[in-house]
């Protein structure tokens, strides 16, 4: 098939779909590089690399040389056993962040087939025509064929930050970001091609690094790695002044350094973040990074929006004030553009001119649009910003027809909101001759202190009801005046909206509050609306005031102390930020709009609304797809299990090689020159690092998940009591091993056996004792009881089967014996569990109760 190249800028029906996918396979996909993908014969070349499989595979060579067929046997099996786990983790690690970045890819806006559609970048091909909104990133090069007011960032391009106009026939580079205005324009060049490939061409493709936590544990790994190699070289040495022969005392050395250290550590962490961060995503919370589900788990402050993540965005008009000071209560549901409005007398028959005015100026001030009730609609919807759409629905409640002003009074010149100024400013046409300017915004940005003390003041007792308040002023003109400095304007009043705080708002708040994180509202809002909020979140006690964003800078003085913040521009927040960490806070921020992705990325999670622009939500780590905050606290507490599965993993994997390094030094001590046997250290090594580790990455949630502080940040992974809880693992179920080989040896038992059986079946009780107490109702973790079952019938035929028996040189057994070890063998999962028990109970401090805002059922991603 030839594709037909098409340069000519395409009809306003855009590609059809065929074209596209023509395009698409003959130009490969819109991608800067694609991620180099790992074949199976280099994941599990990375696993051989492996230091302690080099060195297993030596000792495997000699003792093959030596034809010491059962030692070689086992060497193998755990090279293999040990890289097919290795490989299979890091397969379904790699899938499912890639899952993940599928989940957040951007997206574009196309017209093809005559209809918008928002494909994925990666699909967009040369010829489509794309629409780019304040906050998009631009998907590939365009060349523009509409801007209106367009400014492009093109910092990530060209390193220069301030924003730059581009006009029709001028190229925007893929990359780049719409700040302000809107543009279309067609595919000229994508992926590789576009200036963001060329761009990506200078710099070497690189993997993300690895996460605080993974650097960690790789270090850890190291440590424990000498440790093990130092402790392995005295039972070499013991050994060998006990007159063992020297290659079995090499092997054997070997073997314990191999049991001892928890080689699939790594592998463990990686899958147990990656796992998490999916189902993180199910619950409509999507990490962009692993670095997101560690770093949730030790949030200590979140800072807040408040339209949308903590209300509803669904905003109605309740309050008007007109300019002589007269209040009305407007009703009605919804953005139904019908209702009624009451004056002082009661229900209004007719609307006062004054009211009338005041609602025509919000109408026509306004970008918005109304969506009547279709097929797919129930009910009236807002098309754009809600706030303006509430006033088209006020407009109508006047008996206003919106459209039919906006046709009557052509806008001829604006000035578009910003949030610095806190306004916006449009200007008319008048039917009967001259121009009217409108301008809408905060009460103290539209209106004259000097003039308008009473509506000033009517202002403050409307925002004090949780209402966002605006004010509307006009002039009329003979000629067009400039809307960025427009004449003298006289109020025409105002306008107070209301914005249900969403359901779960409060819980939200308290589910916070009880799990040690600070909630912060952040709001461009008047003080008293969003000391209204405040108190209705219950963040403000009756003398807490808030910090106001306007009356100078921050200090690090009031951001101490301050939960609600008015008035603040998107630019504070890198202050509030900045001051927090400085304190040694780890924060979250929430943001969605273009100038708060520098705040999204320096946040330590910066947090994204779906609903928001491509730009905050390519810049921020977690997206919330539902726009909810209790997302947030769900995502908390999901991050809190996976980071004390990590650490179950450890105290579980690392007592037991603690266990085995003591076991096999106290042995020589004890009249048993070689405790074990190599083949049997790296069986146990074999039966317990593998399956039961991977599976206790998948416990449920403790039931105090959400009702204790965050972890310190400074707090290393093994701090908190856990290298403690090792130490005393580790020693309970030695003690118990070598007890158990005296007492055998004492009766003239296989003590050797005995010891093998006991080791490994007391390292699988400790497997269930770290268990996590889930929260009643959650369901077991039974893909760790299955694997613990299984292992424990596997270490049982390691004395009983005959062929296993030679492998590991073990003896049989009476059913009297077995019986006995393992009764020994609980002894050490028991006491730990029973310790911690009492230690659960002292901890536990009552909590009020309240819904936590924890997901139903935290464990079932098992498989
Ligand atoms: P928030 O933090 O709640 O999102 P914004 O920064 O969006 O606050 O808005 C701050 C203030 O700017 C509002 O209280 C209102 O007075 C004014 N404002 C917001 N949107 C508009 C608009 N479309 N037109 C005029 N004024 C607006
Ligand atoms: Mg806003």
């Amino acid at each position: 098939m030839t594709s037909r190249v098409q340069t000519a800028v395409p009809t306003l029906t855009g590609l059809s779909s065929g074209e596209a996918a023509e395009r698409l396979a003959a130009d490969g996909p819109n991608i800067v590089a694609a991620p180099p993908r790992r074949g199976i014969l280099a994941r599990v070349g990375r696993q051989l690399a492996d230091p302690l499989v080099a060195l297993l595979l030596i000792a495997g060579t000699v003792t093959a040389v030596l034809r010491d067929l059962p030692d070689t046997v086992i060497i193998v099996l755990v090279v293999a056993v040990n890289t097919l786990i290795g490989v299979v983790q890091e397969v379904r690690a790699d899938a499912a962040i890639a899952a993940l970045d599928q989940l957040a890819a951007p997206v574009a806006r196309v017209i093809r087939d005559g209809r918008d559609q928002i494909v994925p970048a990666a699909e967009l091909v040369r010829g489509d025509h794309v629409r780019l909104e304040a906050g998009d990133i631009v998907p590939a090069d365009l060349e523009l064929t509409e801007a209106q007011r367009a400014t492009f960032d093109e910092s990530s391009l060209t390193g220069e930050s301030v924003p730059v106009h581009r006009g029709v026939a001028e190229t925007a580079g893929a990359g780049t970001v719409l700040t302000s205005g809107r543009a279309a324009g067609t595919v000229a060049r994508t992926g590789a091609a576009s200036a963001l490939g060329r761009i990506a061409e200078l710099v070497a493709r690189t993997r993300p690094g690895p996460t605080p936590l993974q650097r960690r544990i790789a270090a850890l790994g190291r440590t424990l790695g000498l440790a093990a190699v130092a402790v392995s070289a005295v039972v070499f040495a013991l050994g060998l002044l006990a007159g063992q022969p020297l290659v079995r005392m090499a092997i054997t050395a070997v073997s314990l350094v191999v049991a001892a250290v928890p080689e699939s550590l790594p592998a463990v962490v990686t899958l147990a973040l990656a796992l998490g961060a999916r189902r993180m995503a199910s619950t409509r919370a999507i990490p962009r990074r692993l670095h997101a589900v560690e770093t949730l788990g030790s949030v200590t402050v979140i800072a807040s929006d408040k339209t949308g993540t903590l209300t509803e965005n669904r905003m109605s008009v309740q309050q008007a004030v007109t300019a002589d000071g007269t209040r009305f209560t407007v009703s009605g549901a919804g953005y139904a553009p019908d209702g009624e409005i009451s004056g002082p007398d009661g229900v209004l028959a007719t609307v006062p001119l004054a009211l009338w005015d005041l609602a025509r100026g919000g109408a026509l001030c306004n970008d918005a649009g109304l969506l009547p009730p279709d097929g797919e609609r129930t009910q009236w919807a807002a098309a754009g910003d809600p706030m303006e759409a509430a006033l088209l629905a006020f407009a109508g409640r006047c008996g206003l027809d919106p459209a039919g002003e906006r046709a009557a009074a052509a806008r001829v010149a604006e000035h578009p909101f910003d949030q610095t100024r806190r306004r916006m400013t449009t200007v008319h046409r008048l039917p009967s001759g001259g121009y009217l300017t409108i301008c809408k915004g905060a009460p103290e940005s539209v209106l004259d202190a000097e003039s308008d003390p009473a509506l000033l003041s009517a202002a403050t007792d409307l925002a004090a009801d949780g209402l966002r308040v605006l004010a509307v002023a006009t002039a009329v003109s003979a000629e067009i005046p400039d809307p960025a400095a427009p004449p003298p304007l006289h109020a025409a009043g105002l306008v107070g909206i209301g914005d249900p705080l969403r359901a779960t708002a409060r819980d939200t708040a308290a589910a916070f509050e009880r799990s040690g994180v600070r909630l912060l509202l952040i709001t461009g809002d008047h003080p008293g609306t969003a000391t209204a909020i405040g108190r209705q979140l219950g963040l403000l006690g009756p003398g807490d005031t808030v910090a106001r964003g306007d009356t100078g800078p921050l200090t690090g003085e009031t951001i101490a102390h301050a939960r609600v913040y008015a008035r603040t521009q998107p630019e504070q927040k890198l202050d509030i930020i900045a001051a927090l960490q400085e304190r040694g806070e780890v924060v979250a921020m929430t943001g969605d709009g273009v100038n708060d992705a520098p705040a999204l990325r320096r946040a330590d999670i910066g947090v994204a609304m779906g609903s928001g622009t491509e730009v905050a939500r390519q810049a921020a780590e977690l997206v919330l797809v539902d726009d909810n905050l209790a997302t947030v606290a769900k995502a908390i507490g999901e991050g809190r299990r996976i980071y004390d599965n990590i650490r179950r993993f450890l105290r579980y994997g690392l007592s037991g090689g603690v266990a085995e390094l003591i076991v096999m030094l106290a042995g020589p001590l004890m009249g048993m020159p070689l405790a074990l046997l190599p083949a049997q250290l790296l069986w146990i090594n074999l039966l317990t690092h593998g399956v039961p580790g991977v599976a206790l990455g998948a416990e449920p949630a403790e039931t105090d998940v959400l009702r204790r502080p965050p972890r310190s940040p400074q707090e290393s992974v093994l701090g908190a009591g856990l290298l403690r809880d090792i130490l005393v693992g580790g020693t309970i179920v030695a003690t118990v091993t070598l007890a158990a080989g005296v007492t055998a040896n004492g009766m003239g038992l296989p003590w050797q056996s005995v010891m093998f059986l006991v080791l490994g079946l007391a390292q699988l009780g400790v497997a269930l004792a770290v268990r996590a107490r889930p929260a009643a109702g959650t369901s077991r973790n039974w893909s760790l009881i299955g694997a613990v079952a299984v292992c424990v019938l596997l270490q049982l035929a390691g004395v009983l089967a005959g062929p296993l028996q030679t492998l590991l040189g073990t003896d049989p057994l009476t059913a009297a014996t077995i019986l006995a070890c393992f009764g020994v063998a609980v002894i050490p999962g028991l006491a730990l569990r029973l310790a911690d028990r009492r230690h659960w109970t002292r901890a536990v401090r009552p909590v009020p109760p309240g819904p936590d805002a924890l997901p139903a059922n935290a464990s079932t991603d098992v498989e």
